[in-house]
């Protein structure tokens, strides 16, 4: 038996015949031609139809993947009309006399370098794509075709690395697993392989020529492929696959079912999210909408304070992928734990008690102002809700409405659209906010529970220090009250209440929160199908079973 190490991508199993997915071999005429005209006109007709086919795979991987993953062809299809490009491409033509695939081969390689040799890793990772469009405009000119490369039998395909336009023209039914000598846990491909929920390896540096046709099992959890297993580990990996594939087609069965008891109380399953890479996963898992998104990753992501205009293209990409859901936008949750250079924050005694989130906002105007200006903007291509982090007064969340008010106004004078649809809330995460909830209700549209900070605050134990784990105590009785009196403090004045914390996901204590009368739940997006099962398994007209009542 064989063992081969990479990034796993995805935790499942995958059991099959490996099949080595080669490249069709491309032959190039490196003569001179005769006649440059025609090689121009082959070389124009092939990238014609190379665009339309990044507009097939686009519906393909929208289906598949999410509108959002499958952006990618557009971009491809947008790089296959770019000027600078074709022009070098037919200036290698006419000026060296060379046919239409050389000229493709040399001036696409010279394009993909340029790429390569950038500092900036996103524009670094372009060079793929490049290499990507390359090959389908050769095969059209080669009139070659890489969909047979798959083969007929279901298999875990291995290659030195999959271009995304191969991932996604592989037929979903035939593909059990991917194995990648190089490609990062972040190249397109990954994020497709993650978003269809196929086991891959990436970076597997003992792939093999000669592992094709054999036996393997790829293990997920472990990131690892065992080639030709002996019988007792084949038999273990089985059994959990066939475990795993169980759990998987229950969950499957609730997708487009809502989230309601069996006596018809309805809560709301949101996801949380951390940008417009995750998408695909609130779709996948049929979340009914985002609950939480964390737009402080937006600026974690970035080397500089992200633009109006930047953030506004991030935050507009998830509200129209997944339109006309309600997708809540937390405003910077900067500070604590999460540190930014650029910030220039000061270091402090009790950070996670310090100057953070929305102390930050309030006391950098400008820095606020972008982001709000650029949520307002974004608002009209879906529905947006705009969250408050870290507030303890209703003084702060004035505040916070007065600054969006000012922006409103500006943006309006400057001719942008603004919904007029925005809700508004505030995070509950302070003991002083559940305190003053009954204040607070008046101010806002929705309350979400940040039941982790909420957590830290009311037990005084810091998050981040593992010595205090003995100490904590996740179903503590004084946070389970602090979640039942902002809901019932919530519902006295019209404001609905989620959960957006970890506890939302924790299935030991949904009856609890649905007896508490909570609104919605916004958990990981894998845990939104297990909730969905734990809630409909509830009867809530029977006798509690359960803490916190
Ligand atoms: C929380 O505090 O519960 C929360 C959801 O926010 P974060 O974990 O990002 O602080
Ligand atoms: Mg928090």
């Amino acid at each position: 038996m064989l063992v081969g190490n990479g990034k796993s991508i995805v935790n499942g199993i995958a059991i099959g015949k490996i099949k080595i997915y080669k490249e069709p071999e491309r032959i190039i005429n490196e003569n001179t031609i005769d006649d440059p005209a025609a090689e121009v006109a082959r070389y124009e007709a092939a990238v014609e139809k190379a665009i339309a086919q990044q507009n097939v795979l686009y519906e393909k991987a929208v289906k598949d993947a999410g509108k959002d993953i499958a952006e990618v062809f557009l971009v491809h299809a947008m790089m296959l009309e770019d000027d600078d490009l074709n022009d070098s491409v037919k200036e290698i033509i006419t000026g060296q006399k060379r046919s239409a695939e050389y000229a493709t081969q040399k001036g696409y390689a010279n394009y993909a370098q340029m790429f390569a040799d950038m500092d900036d890793p996103y524009m670094k990772a372009r060079a793929a794509d490049i290499i990507d469009i390359q090959g389908m405009v050769l095969d059209n000119l080669l009139g070659l075709d890489s969909a047979s490369m798959q083969g007929t039998e279901p298999s875990i395909l291995v290659a030195d690395d999959f271009a995304p336009s191969q991932t996604v023209k592989l037929d979903k039914s035939l593909l059990l697993g991917m194995i990648c000598r190089e490609g990062s846990s972040n190249s397109h491909t990954a994020i497709l392989a993650r978003s269809m929920n196929i086991p891959a390896l990436m970076q597997c540096k003992e792939v093999d020529d000669s592992w094709d046709g054999k036996d393997a099992i790829i293990d997920g959890k472990n990131g690892c492929v065992y080639i030709e297993p002996d019988a007792d580990l084949r038999k273990v990996l089985t059994a959990r696959h066939e475990e795993d594939l169980k759990k998987e087609a229950l969950l499957q069965e609730l997708k487009g079912k809502p989230s309601t008891t069996i006596d018809g109380y309805e809560v709301h399953v949101y996801a949380n999210i951390g940008g417009p890479s995750d998408v695909g996963a609130v779709n996948q898992n049929d979340a009914e909408g985002v609950g939480l998104f964390r737009s402080e990753f937006v600026y974690l992501n970035s080397k500089e304070e992200p633009t109006e205009e930047e953030q506004f293209v991030a935050y507009k990409r998830v509200l129209e992928s997944l339109a006309p859901k309600l997708v809540i936008i937390r405003t910077c949750d900067i500070g604590a734990d999460k540190t930014i250079d650029y910030m220039n924050l000061d270091k402090e005694e009790n950070p996670a008690l310090g100057y953070r989130a929305v102390r930050i906002c309030l006391t950098r105007k400008p820095f606020f102002k972008k982001q709000l200006r650029a949520l307002l903007r974004a608002s009209a291509y879906g529905h947006l809700g705009i969250m408050f982090p870290m507030i303890i007064s209703v003084r702060e969340v004035r505040e916070c409405k007065e600054i969006m008010e000012e922006c409103r106004q500006e943006l309006i004078k400057e001719g942008y659209k603004i919904a007029d649809n925005i809700q508004i809330g505030i995070m509950v995460e302070t003991p002083a906010a559940v305190l003053c909830a009954d204040e607070l209700a008046e101010e806002v549209d929705f309350f979400s529970l940040g039941t982790n900070d909420l957590t830290q605050y009311t037990c005084a134990i810091d998050r981040q220090n593992a010595k205090l784990e003995p100490f904590s105590d996740t179903h503590h009785p004084a946070v389970l009250r602090a979640i039942k009196m902002t809901i019932e403090a919530g519902h006295r004045h019209g404001t609905w209440v989620g959960i957006c914390g970890e506890l939302g996901a924790d299935t030991t204590l949904t009856e609890t929160f649905l007896r508490y009368g909570v609104d919605e739940l916004s958990v990981n997006p894998k845990s939104v199908l297990p909730l969905r099962k734990a809630i409909r398994s509830l009867d809530l007209s029977k006798p509690a079973t359960v803490i916190g009542k």
